[in-house]
C-alpha cells in the first residue's frame, strides 16, 4: 500500500500583486506549510490567534517564491524528489501519475511543462526515462518500447493535441477495455526513440493547446490537458519472455478556481452555465477514496457503502486507474503567495490536504510469456 504523496509549492509574486502591494502570507519549514489571514488582527488571544495562522503537513513543501533565498527550490529539485520516484516506478513496472492542482497563475504549467531553458517535469522526466533506458540497455538483454500521447479535456469532451488537423481531432470517444480500462478510442500514439522526439511532439502539442485558446474563450485555464507516456519492457526472466507494460499520465489540471461550486465562483458559473464538471469529480472521487482510505486504516470492519464515482466525468473516469487504484500517484497543489489570493490558496490546501489521505494499492503489470 502506498499514499498519495502530496506537494505544496509556492509561486514568486507576480506583477500585478507586486503593483497591489500584496503582502506575503505563506510561509514553509520542513514538510509545513503555513497560511495567514492579515485581515484577523494580530495578538489576540485564544482561538482567533489559531485562525489567523493554518498549518498543514504534506510530503513536500516546496518554497519556489524567491530565487535569492537558501530555501529556495528549483524545477531541478522537484524533478528529483518527484520524477525520480515516477520513473523509478515505471522500471519497476508500476503506473504513475502526477496531477498539477490550483488556480490559474498559480504555477502548473511551469511545474509541469516549464519555460525556455528552465523545464519542468515532463521533458525531464522523458529525458531520464531515455537515459535510462540507454543505460539498461548497455548492460543487459532488456528492449523498450515507448509511445506518448497528449490529449485535452475541454468540456467533458477530449481532444487530440497531436494529431494532424486532417484527421478526427475533436470529441473522441472514451471506452473501456475489459482487461487494460478506460482508454480514448483513436487516440494517436507516437512511436519516441530519443528525448528530441519527444521534444518535437510536445511543442506541437502546446502549440495546439494555446493556438484553441486564442480563438475560445480561456480554454487552457478551464482545460486539463494529459501527456501519457506508454511504456513498455520486454525481458528474460527465468529464461521466460516476460514483458511489463507502464503508463505515466501527467496531468496539467484547469485552474481550482472553477471548482469552488460555493461562494462567488458559483454564481459566476451560473451565469457561464460551465461548471467544470471533471473538477468538481476529482474532488468527490478524492473525498470518497480518502475516506475509504481511513477506514481501512482505522481497521472499520463494517465499511460503510462509499461510492467513488470515477464514471461521472470523463477525467476520473480516464485516469480511475491513477486514483485510488493500480498507480503510484503524486499530487502538486501550486499556490500564490499573495493575500488577495488568500481564498483560493486556502481552499487549494485543504484540498492537498484531502489527497494526502488516499491510500493506493499498486501492482506491477506484468504479462509472462507473451
Ligand atoms: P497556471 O498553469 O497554473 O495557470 P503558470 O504555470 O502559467 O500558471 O504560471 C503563471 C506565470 O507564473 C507564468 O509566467 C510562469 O512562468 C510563472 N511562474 C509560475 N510558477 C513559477 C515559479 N515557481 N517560478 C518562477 N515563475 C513561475
Ligand atoms: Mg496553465
Amino acid at each position: 500500500m502506498a499514499s498519495v504523496k502530496v506537494a505544496v509549492r509556492v509561486r514568486p509574486m507576480n506583477r500585478r500583486e507586486k503593483d497591489l502591494e500584496a503582502k506575503f502570507i505563506i510561509d514553509m519549514a520542513g514538510k509545513k506549510t503555513s497560511i495567514t489571514n492579515i485581515k484577523i488582527p494580530e495578538g489576540i488571544s485564544g482561538d482567533s490567534t489559531r485562525d489567523r495562522t493554518k498549518t498543514f503537513t504534506y510530503d513536500y513543501s516546496y518554497f519556489s517564491a524567491d530565487s535569492k533565498s537558501i530555501d529556495f527550490v528549483p524545477q531541478e529539485r522537484v524533478f528529483k524528489d518527484l520524477g525520480t520516484d515516477v520513473l523509478k516506478s515505471a522500471f519497476e513496472g508500476y503506473n504513475a501519475c502526477i496531477f498539477a492542482y490550483g488556480q490559474t497563475g498559480s504555477g502548473k504549467s511551469y511545474t509541469m511543462m516549464g519555460n525556455l531553458g528552465d523545464s519542468g517535469l515532463i521533458p525531464r522526466i522523458c529525458e531520464g526515462l531515455f537515459s535510462r533506458i540507454a543505460e539498461t540497455t548497455r548492460w543487459g538483454d532488456a528492449s523498450f518500447r515507448t509511445e506518448v500521447s497528449y490529449l485535452e479535456i475541454y468540456n467533458e469532451r477530449v481532444r487530440d493535441l497531436l494529431r494532424r488537423k486532417s484527421s478526427k481531432t475533436f470529441n473522441l470517444r472514451v471506452r473501456e477495455h475489459p482487461k487494460e480500462g478506460p482508454y480514448v478510442e483513436d487516440l494517436s500514439k507516437h512511436l519516441v526513440q530519443n528525448y528530441s522526439d519527444v521534444e518535437e511532439l510536445m511543442d506541437a502539442g502546446n502549440i495546439n493547446r494555446t493556438t484553441a485558446a486564442t480563438g475560445m474563450n480561456d480554454v487552457s485555464s478551464r482545460s486539463h490537458a494529459i501527456f501519457t507516456i506508454n511504456f513498455t519492457q520486454a525481458k528474460f526472466d527465468a529464461e521466460m519472455p516476460c514483458e511489463t507494460v507502464s503508463k505515466i499520465h501527467l496531468v496539467d489540471l484547469a485552474g481550482s478556481e472553477r471548482a469552488d461550486a460555493t461562494g462567488a465562483t458559483g454564481v459566476r458559473l451560473k451565469e457561464g452555465g460551465n461548471i467544470n464538471k471533471s473538477l468538481v469529480t476529482l474532488g468527490n472521487v478524492i473525498s470518497a477514496l480518502a475516506d475509504l482510505s481511513q477506514d481501512a486504516v482505522n481497521h472499520i470492519a463494517k465499511k460503510k457503502q462509499v461510492f467513488v464515482p470515477y464514471r461521472d466525468s470523463v477525467l476520473t473516469w480516464l485516469l480511475k486507474d491513477s486514483l485510488g487504484g493500480n498507480s503510484k500517484t503524486i499530487m502538486i497543489a501550486t499556490i500564490s503567495p499573495a493575500d488577495i489570493n488568500y481564498g483560493e490558496t486556502l481552499s487549494t490546501l485543504r484540498y492537498a490536504n484531502r489527497a494526502k489521505n488516499i491510500i493506493n494499492k499498486p501492482t506491477i503489470n506484468e504479462d509472462a510469456n507473451v
